[in-house]
Parts: C-alpha cells; sequence; structure tokens
C-alpha cells in the first residue's frame, strides 16, 4: 500500500527568499518520506484566514516566519515549553480539532553552536543583542546550557528589560547570571560568544556596538544568513571566528521535521550545500 503523502508549509510576508521549501525538500529525499512542502504568502491582515484555509486544505504542519510568530503562538491551542515561554511559535502541527505551536528557533541556535561549530556554552559568557522575536525565542535554550552569564542589550532597552524579568524564575533556576546593559555602554571585556539577534544587517544599518568587544578568540554569531554583514566583517578585521545564521536555519528545521515526522535528518550536508549556492 502506497504512504499518503502529506503537506506542509511555510508561511510568511515576504515569503520569497525562504530556504525552508528547499531545505525540507532535502530532508524528505534523505529519509525518503513522502511529503510536499510549499511557500504561502500571508498578507498581513489575513495570518488567521491562512492557517484555517490551509487546514481545510488538508495541511499536516506548517513552519511560520516573519511577522506572524506571534500570531501563531495566539492561535495555537497548546504550546511546548519552549513556546510558551517564548510566546512566539514558529512551528504548527494541525492534529484533528488542535493546532500545536513549537518554537525551534532555540534548539537550532544551540545545535548550530554546539555540533557545527563545536562551541559548548556552559560557563561561558555571552553577549545577545536584539530583543525582537528571534532574541526572544532563543534565550531559553541558552540559559538551558548554564552559560556563567548571559548579557543582553537592544536598542530599545525597555523591551530588553521586560525579556529579563520575564525570564527570571528561569534564570533562578539555572542558576545563571542575566544581565542588561545599555548598547551604547558595553564594557570592552572578553566575550566567549557574541550574539547578534537584530535585523540591522537586513537594511546594512551599524548596531551603534563600540566594536572595542570583538576580541580574537571570540565566536561572533549572526544570525542573518545569505549576505555578509558589517558586523561579521569588523568581527572578522578583529580576529573573532565568525558565523552566519545559515545552520541555525537548518537545525531549526531539521527540529520541525522531527516533531512532524519523528525522524532525525542530517544536517551537515544540508548546510554545505546551500552555503555552496
Ligand atoms: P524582529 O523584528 O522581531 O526584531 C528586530 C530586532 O532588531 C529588534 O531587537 C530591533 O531593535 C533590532 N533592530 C532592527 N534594526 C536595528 C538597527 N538599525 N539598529 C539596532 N537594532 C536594530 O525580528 P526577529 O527578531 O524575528 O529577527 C531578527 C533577525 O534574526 C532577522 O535578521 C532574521 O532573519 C534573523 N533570524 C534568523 C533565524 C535563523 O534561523 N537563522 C531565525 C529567526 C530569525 P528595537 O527593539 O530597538 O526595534
Amino acid at each position: 500500500m502506497t504512504e499518503l503523502k502529506k503537506h506542509f508549509a511555510v508561511i510568511g510576508n515576504p515569503i520569497h527568499h525562504s530556504l525552508s521549501p528547499q531545505i525540507h525538500a532535502a530532508f524528505a529525499k534523505e529519509t525518503g518520506l513522502h511529503i510536499d512542502y510549499e511557500a504561502v504568502l500571508s498578507p498581513l491582515n489575513q495570518f488567521k484566514n491562512t492557517i484555517y484555509q490551509l487546514i481545510a486544505q488538508k495541511l499536516n504542519g506548517a513552519n511560520v516566519t516573519l511577522p506572524f510568530k506571534k500570531e501563531a503562538y495566539e492561535l495555537a491551542s497548546q504550546h511546548s515549553n519552549h513556546a510558551r515561554i517564548a510566546e512566539a511559535v514558529n512551528t504548527l502541527e494541525f492534529k484533528e480539532d488542535e493546532i500545536i505551536g513549537h518554537n525551534t528557533d532555540g534548539i537550532g541556535l544551540v545545535r548550530d553552536l554546539e555540533q557545527n561549530l563545536n562551541v559548548d556554552l556552559k560557563s561561558k559568557k555571552i553577549l545577545l543583542i536584539g530583543a525582537g522575536g528571534a532574541a526572544e525565542g532563543v534565550i531559553y535554550s541558552m540559559l538551558e546550557k548554564k552559560p556563567s552569564e548571559l548579557i543582553l542589550t537592544n536598542r530599545t532597552i525597555e523591551k530588553t528589560n521586560a525579556i529579563q524579568n520575564k525570564m527570571d524564575v528561569h534564570v533562578k533556576s539555572f542558576d545563571v547570571n542575566l544581565n542588561v546593559i545599555e548598547i551604547s555602554k558595553l564594557p570592552h571585556q572578553y566575550f566567549d560568544i557574541i550574539i547578534n539577534a537584530t535585523s540591522a544587517g537586513l537594511n546594512n544599518a551599524e548596531l551603534g556596538i563600540d566594536h572595542k568587544v570583538f576580541h580574537e578568540g571570540s565566536l561572533v554569531y549572526d544570525m542573518m544568513y545569505g549576505k555578509e554583514t558589517s558586523f561579521i566583517r569588523e568581527a572578522q578585521s578583529k580576529g573573532s571566528k565568525t558565523s552566519d545564521g545559515l545552520g541555525m536555519l537548518v537545525e531549526q528545521a531539521a527540529e520541525a521535521f522531527f516533531i512532524w515526522h519523528h525522524i532525525k535528518p542530517q544536517t551537515k550536508s544540508v548546510i554545505e550545500s546551500l552555503r555552496a549556492l
């Protein structure tokens, strides 16, 4: 008996740039699964309707990207632990009457750092720049790894303060120092890992950080992928190791694939082939 084909999509606005259809097609080929996966553009004020239309068309699951991760959180009737803490959803499972929301961004970032870049987060001093959906989605996964200190900074500092307050209970349970520093007052001391979770690079904008935060031996990571940002170029000029966010993208997709199909796909060859493009 032939297995029924399952249907998936990524929903965003804009969406034409998304690599998710390519990534999931590569995972399906490697694991021998029979699926289709398309990119769907949702009008900005029509996210809920777009999802209900896709459910009516027997979609089995969906990834959600900018700017709908908060709306997806509100739409889901059940949430994974990571989605509940981030209050944002990037992976939906459609099951009979339930819409289950997950957030795989944090797992994707941590796996890229630890498994692909061989950087352990435990006892490390980490600077996270940004307080949007991407930053909020990864903080809990980083705290779980027990760095010695996680410093948050952002152009709009009030957002960082709100995240610090929200994370207070988790900070205590993992026994991690979580501090907030204004972007213009960052110390010049050594950070083991510096992560840019802002969208500044999309518009080639400067972040407004003193480049003395970059040191030889640090890992400087930009969640953006597809183009080299001035943030990465500056870090390289100071001798830091650098990475873009392509590995995180593939690893968060692999976790979504696991949620839907209960199979862990290989990621390294997919990262390599996308990088070669
Ligand atoms: P949001 O729109 O939710 O947040 C944007 C963040 O960027 C805010 O912290 C904002 O600061 C900051 N920012 C924007 N422009 C500037 C600027 N000119 N100077 C300083 N700060 C700025 O976006 P997301 O958090 O969802 O996404 C952030 C980035 O992460 C994007 O580039 C996205 O592509 C990438 N990403 C990558 C993923 C991957 O798998 N590799 C997964 C998810 C996201 P303020 O609060 O002051 O407005």
